[in-house]
Formats: C-alpha cells, structure tokens, sequence
C-alpha cells in the first residue's frame, strides 16, 4: 500500500513523462485490440505513431456516452469475453444503461486505485466500514469493498435499504467508516432521529461519500448530525467506476490519480482543450484498461482542474467538485440553469429542508415552465398561511436574483418528497401536451 500512496507524491516532471508513455500506450493498445478504436482511427486518418505526447493527443476523437451506448452490449471490448470476469453498468440516471467489463487485471487495479482514494481520506486498515451504497451492476458497492479490503480494513457489506437494520449493525459493530450516496447518509440520520438514535453518539469518524454531487450544506448537514468528518469521491462506470479521484484530508479539491486516469477540461461547446482552472466538461482516459477501453471520454461532468500545490504534499492535481452534469443544464428561457444552483440557495434558509425536486414541464420537447417542489422542514413548517407565502415570496425572489429567472414554487410538508437509498432524484420532466 505504501508504495501505491506514493505515487501521489511523485515529482509533477516525473509524472508527465509517465503520463506521456501512458497515453502513448493507451493509443497503441486501443488501436490493436479494440476494433471499435480501429475504426475510429481509420475514419479520422490517424495512426498511433502519430500520437506521442499530451498535445498530439487531442488529434484523438471524443467518445462520447451515445457511442457507449451504440456499442451495446460488448462493442467496447478490446479482449475476448473469456478473458471478462466482471461486468457492470451504469447506474442509467440519464439514460439506457452502459456495460462495462473488466478482466482480472483490471479488477486488479481498480481495488488499488480505490484503496488509494480511501486512504486519502484518511482511512486506516483499523478501520470498520460499512458499504450502503447498493451491491450490483452500479460500480459503487464492489469497487469500495474491493478498495477497504485491499486497504485491510474491515468490510461490512451492507448494500443499500433497510435502513433500520443498517443503523442498528452500524452500532453493533462498532462501524467507524460510513460509505454511501449523500443523500443516503442525511437520510440516515433522519431515520435515526426518528427511531430515537443519537447519530452523533455512533462514533463514525469518516464519511466517503460519492455518486452524486455533494453540496456544502448538504456537508455541513451530515457533519452535523453524525459528527464525522465527510470526504467525497468520484468516479463513474464508463471509465472504470469510483477510484478516480477523492479528497485528502485538507478537502480542496479532489485530488486524481493522475498516474492512471488522464483528465483533460475541455469547452462543451467547441471541444477545444481548456487551461487549468478553467471551468468545462472533463474528459478523462484510463491508460491502462483492458478490457473496454475508452479513450478520450466526454464525462459531461463540469468541473475545473487545479494544479495549486496541495498543503497535503500530494502533487497530484484536484478537480473542483462538480457543479453538475452537463445533460442536467436546464435551459429555459434561454437562460442555463444547473440543478445545483437551486440548491444553493435554498441552502440559504433555514426553514427548507435539502430536499428537493425540479419539475420541468415540457412541451414539444421544450421546456415551458419549471416548478420547484421544496420540502419545508419540522421548523419551517407552519399552519398559518401568511407565514408559508411570507416564505415562498423571499424564496422566490432569491431565485429570481440568481438565476435571472422565477420559476414556480412549491411548498411540501415535511418528509413528503421521496427518499432514495442510491442517487437522489432531483429533476423530472412532466409532458404537458
Ligand atoms: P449514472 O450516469 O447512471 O449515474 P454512474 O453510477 O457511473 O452512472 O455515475 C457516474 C456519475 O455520477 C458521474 O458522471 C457524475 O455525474 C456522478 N458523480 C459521481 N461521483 C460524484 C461526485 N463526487 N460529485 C458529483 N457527482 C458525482
Ligand atoms: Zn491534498
């Protein structure tokens, strides 16, 4: 494990010249073993001896989740299926699934990369965690247990629902690590109170926390309630799953592993490659996967690098948390709004709970109209109607000022929006005719 960890330590000039030898022979094993890279080499005129540095790199295609997609099932292999011994899939939230494999190699890595991640935030092999998030095709369950084994802690692998039971083991056993969606683990705290539990008397000490975005309120929240000390981490199925890039105990940024997953922050628009600190989609590509390979991959994920020294002493560099995805961006009016924007700020009040739902009712395809449904909490709730329209009115006007734009409000009782155990639902599209 220490000579994994070091890697994050690793002189930035040394790195680049790994990176370049990586990216050289991710190309060529593309181009060897995919006939999916083959074909997309040829029909751009491309040879991989072209392709010997960071920069000439860019001449290389996008792949993009609609040619994931198109390559249903096994289009993306680059080995023989005898060759697979695993198979995931995205978890679908924006669409039809997408496979991937992963052969022993791969599986190999990847419990080594998430080890890393943990140990960055701090985790020890002491350590007892609990795993909520589901066990299955999504990446999370088994790429975290994979990771805390190799990194010797104590697994309990416990999958997502049953929420009652979950809390009662979490304090049989003593479970000092928690992993789970965010929302999943304020949810928790909720379901805790409600039984009569005292989550800060749990004794969790660290949150790894993913799959979703992660907003400071929603942060502090969780804090709050299991006085743990929350990190996240990201990662998504196309590239390989959780394991790309996580927090250090300084939480600035999510420093990637950069010695195996090569970032790229490119304009969503025109596809030019963007500076570091500069706000895009990022584009990431696994220099030495196997068994689907992709290179180039457009996450549609908006974030930004980082490439300030770290006080960590890790030189690695960090990607801004993510504002949200860009097939979230709702335009409406012409105006882009993300999801996260909203959350913002009803963060700002304290008579919200987080949990909401954006609903865009759409017409012919457009959206017409976007109503938000913004649960009130215990607090905030009131049985005088000039108080809740007192309410609506400062909301709105809020909204308004952010977002250049007011949309429609509505106010829900406590504990009326639905729960998940995974990610969080927060938009739905309504077709109005
Ligand atoms: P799906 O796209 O179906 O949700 P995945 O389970 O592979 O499939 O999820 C990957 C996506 O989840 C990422 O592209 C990103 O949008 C989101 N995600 C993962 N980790 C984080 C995180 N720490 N912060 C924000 N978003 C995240
Ligand atoms: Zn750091």
């Amino acid at each position: 494990m220490q000579k994994e960890t070091q890697k994050d330590f690793l002189d930035p000039a040394e790195r680049k010249t790994q990176q370049t030898l990586g990216i050289k022979q991710a190309v060529q094993y593309a181009y060897q073993n995919s006939p999916y890279y083959r074909k997309v080499f040829d029909e751009a005129g491309l040879k991989p001896e072209q392709i010997n540095n960071p920069l000439e790199f860019r001449q290389v295609p996008f792949t993009k989740k609609n040619d994931l997609r198109g390559a249903y099932p096994y289009g993306m292999a680059a080995v023989t299926l005898d060759k697979i011994i695993r198979i995931h899939a995205s978890s679908g939230t924006t669409g039809k699934p997408i496979v991937a494999g992963y052969t022993r190699q791969d599986l190999d890595d990847w419990a080594a990369a998430v080890a890393r991640i943990c140990a960055m935030a701090g985790v020890k092999a002491s350590d007892i965690a609990q795993i909520s998030f589901g066990y299955g095709l999504f990446t999370g369950g088994f790429g975290l247990h994979y990771g805390l084994e190799r990194l010797g802690a104590t697994v309990v692998p416990f999958s997502s629902g049953n929420t009652e039971r979950q809390l009662s083991l979490m304090q049989d056993f003593n479970t000092n690590v928690l992993v789970s969606t965010p929302s999943f683990a304020l949810y928790m705290a909720e379901t805790a109170i409600e039984l009569g539990y005292k989550p800060a008397e749990f004794g969790l000490k660290i949150g790894l926390f993913g799959g979703e975005p992660c907003s400071d309120a929603m942060r502090e929240d969780i804090e709050k309630h299991w006085k743990l000390k929350a990190t996240v981490n990201y990662g998504l199925t196309e590239v390989v799953g959780p394991g790309i890039s996580g927090e250090c105990e300084e939480r600035a940024g999510m420093h990637i592993l950069e010695d195996i997953y090569f970032p790229e922050i490119i304009d969503p628009a025109s596809g030019e490659v963007l500076p570091d600190g500069a706000t895009g989609e990022l584009v990431l590509t696994p220099l030495y996967k196997e068994g689907f390979p992709v290179l180039r991959y457009r996450t549609g994920d908006i974030t930004r690098l980082i490439s300030e020294a770290c006080p960590c002493g890790r030189t690695t560099r960090r990607m801004d948390y993510i504002a949200g995805r860009s097939d979230d961006m709702i335009i409406i009016k012409g105006v882009n709004i993300f999801p996260s924007q909203i959350e913002e700020v009803l963060a700002g009040f304290s008579e919200v709970s987080p949990h909401y739902l954006l609903v865009l009712h759409k017409q012919k395809g457009f959206i017409k109209d976007l109503e938000v449904q913004i649960e009130l909490s215990p607090e905030g709730f009131s049985d005088s109607f000039r108080q809740l329209e007192a309410l609506e009115g400062r909301i709105r006007q809020r909204l308004r000022s952010t977002l250049s734009l007011a949309p429609r409000l509505k106010l829900m009782e406590p504990k009326s929006l639905e729960r998940t155990t995974g990610k969080a639902k927060r938009i739905t599209i309504n077709e109005v005719e």
